[in-house]
């Protein structure tokens, strides 16, 4: 087992990681930026490395400061946790070159998924069902081939970037008309965006959920999946409430879903936790993207499954074999995840500031990850958000009503935060019914 971890990331997601390792008897080290060395994790770890002096995004993604940053603690791996750095190729790479593991996949795993052509092939090789498209880069030279599979496919459709991420390099086309003008707004914007002109075209779904299937696998022939999530809960594509198991998909379409993804997994030899994303709508499972990083939300699937993804993650990175076979995972009761903002409730606008007093929920099947405490000051640099609050119970409705608790008890004072939306979300009669689609929570907020 390593000795020593370095974590190359901040806020819940590092606290998270940290209290993994310290559990494993791995040492720790925290890297941060100069605004950043009052994060209880940095003050919980055994090292800590100032990696920037401005109090910048930038400092995380501070390739040389980090590798420095193992080099000095004598750390043997990085774990990237999500974002930043986490499915940075070229990062995976420099880390392995330096004679330190990558808690991750192999980079030219992470690089394969990175071009969302080249994942859909390898996936469809797999036999994951993908969405009907272009299958490959677009001849965006050839209008008529363009036309042609456009044509095939069925508008509308869509044209996407194969570099894209986070929402970005996405069209909708409706009409023939529009084709080819689409086609090269989308190659400028994914050009100026990525660097990366590629673009493909799929068929745009007009009603899906977001359902994702979470994997672990050791790259030594051995995969299982830890069931699926719905996270269609979103406002301009970022997740705000998910939960697992994903409601009212049938058993064997989940199975068979599920199955595609192990078997993927164990063909492009797949090390570490991953998720496949996935667009459902009426009764199918249609492949987006892969994941190749630990989710924001993967504390919902460790609460219906009793698995600690992150350890898992940290064992088949330092070489042991899977710990737990399929048989073994049972899907036990509902788990919701509430993602706790700093942000306006009414224009979502991010309100940092210092928390005066700071109370977490508790009680039976409660779980909050955070890195707040009373005094902390929410920076303006980072993402808003700042905890994510976890409920379990044998059903979904008792998760539900466990969530609506723990939402009244939290107190965040000083700044203004996102759980009224929250409250509001988990009294919605609608999603209390289960299995809205991606549109719904845009849809309420506008009416
Ligand atoms: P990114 O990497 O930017 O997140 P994705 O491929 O995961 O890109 O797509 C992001 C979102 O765009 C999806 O969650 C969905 O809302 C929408 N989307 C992508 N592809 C389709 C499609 N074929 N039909 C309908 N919506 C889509």
């Amino acid at each position: 087992m390593f000795e020593k971890i370095l974590i190359a990331n901040r806020g819940e997601i590092a606290l998270r990681v940290l209290r993994a390792c310290k559990e494993m008897g791995i040492k720790t080290v925290a890297v941060h930026s100069q605004i950043d060395r009052n994060l209880k994790h940095v003050r919980l770890a055994d090292e800590s490395v100032c990696i920037g002096p401005n109090p910048s995004p930038q400092s995380y993604l501070n390739i040389p400061a980090i590798i420095s940053a193992m080099e000095v603690t004598d750390s043997v791996a990085v774990h990237p946790g999500y974002g930043f750095l986490a499915e940075n190729a070229d990062f995976a790479e420099q880390v392995q070159k330096s004679g330190f593991t990558f808690i991750g996949p192999d980079p030219d795993v992470i690089r394969m998924m990175g071009d969302k052509v080249s994942a859909i092939v390898a996936m469809k090789k797999a036999g994951v069902p993908t969405v009907p498209g272009s299958d490959g880069p677009l001849p965006t030279h050839d209008a008529d081939t363009c036309h042609d599979i456009a044509r095939r496919i069925g508008y509308p459709i869509i044209i996407k970037a194969a570099a894209g991420g986070g929402g970005r390099g996405m069209r909708v086309v409706h009409t023939e008309g529009s084709l080819m003008s689409s086609i090269s707004i989308t190659q400028n914007e994914a050009k100026n965006a990525f660097g990366d002109d590629t673009v493909y075209m799929e068929k745009f779904l007009q009603n899906p959920r977001h359902v994702e299937i979470q994997v672990l696998s050791d790259g030594q022939g051995n995969a299982i999946h830890l069931g699926d999530r719905d996270c269609s809960l979103q406002r301009r594509h970022q997740k705000v409430l998910e939960e697992a198991p994903a409601p009212g998909i049938p058993e064997d379409v989940r199975a068979a879903t599920a199955h595609s993804c192990v078997q993927a997994c164990i063909d492009i030899g797949y090390k570490g936790a991953g998720t496949f994303e996935f667009l459902y709508e009426d009764g199918r499972f249609y492949f987006i993207e892969m994941n190749t990083r630990v989710q924001v939300e993967h504390p919902v699937t460790e609460m219906v499954t009793g698995v600690d993804i992150i350890k898992e993650q940290i064992r088949v990175c330092a070489g042991q074999k899977l710990s737990i076979k399929q048989e073994d995972v049972v899907i036990r009761g509902h788990a919701f995840e509430c993602r706790i903002n700093a942000e306006d409730p009414n224009t979502f606008m991010p309100c940092p500031g210092t928390i005066k007093n700071y109370h977490a929920p508790g009680g039976l099947g409660v779980r909050v990850d955070s890195h707040l405490y009373s005094g902390y000051s929410v920076p303006p640099n980072y993402d808003s958000m700042i905890a994510k609050i976890i409920t379990h119970a044998d059903t979904r409705i008792e998760a539900l009503d466990r969530m609506k608790n723990a939402l009244e008890e939290t107190i965040i004072d000083g700044i203004r935060t996102n759980i009224p939306l929250q409250q509001r979300l988990v009294r919605d009669a609608p999603f209390r019914e289960g299995g809205v689609n991606i549109h719904y929570l845009e849809k309420k907020l506008e009416g």
